[in-house]
C-alpha cells in the first residue's frame, strides 16, 4: 500500500527531527496533503498509527491540512482551481493544463515533548 510506505517515511523523518531537537516524544504532527495526491487521508492516518508504534512518534496526533488543486493553462496562462489531474481551462477550453498545486505531501510542523 502506497500510504504505508509514506507513513513509514513520515515516522522516520519526525523521529529524526525529534532526536535532533533532544525531544523524547512527538505529540503532534501537522501535515499538508494535496487533494490531487491520490492519498486516502483515513488510510494514511491508520498506517501512521501502526508505523509509529515503538518510535518517538507513537501516539502523536496527526493534523491533516488538505490543499485544493490548482492548474495553470499552458496556452493562455490562466490559473484556476482543478479537482482532477485532467483539467480543462475554463477560459480558452484548452487541455494543456499544468498542475501547480495539489500533489504535495509535506510535514508542516511538529510539536514535541522534551
Ligand atoms: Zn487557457
Amino acid at each position: 500500500m502506497h500510504e504505508m510506505s509514506l507513513a513509514v517515511s513520515i515516522v522516520e523523518l519526525v523521529s529524526d527531527k525529534a532526536q535532533a531537537a533532544g525531544a523524547r516524544k512527538v505529540t503532534a504532527i501537522e501535515l499538508e496533503v494535496g487533494r490531487l495526491s491520490g492519498l486516502m487521508v483515513e488510510a494514511l492516518a491508520f498506517c501512521f498509527e501502526a508505523a509509529a508504534r515503538n518510535t518517538p512518534a507513537e501516539g502523536a496526533e496527526l493534523l491533516i491540512r488538505e490543499l485544493g488543486g490548482r492548474g495553470s493553462c499552458l496556452a493562455c496562462g490562466h490559473s484556476f482551481a482543478v479537482d482532477s489531474l485532467l483539467g480543462q481551462c475554463p477560459q480558452c477550453g484548452g487541455y494543456a493544463v499544468e498542475t501547480v498545486q495539489g500533489r504535495e505531501l509535506k510535514v508542516l510542523s511538529l510539536t514535541v515533548d522534551e
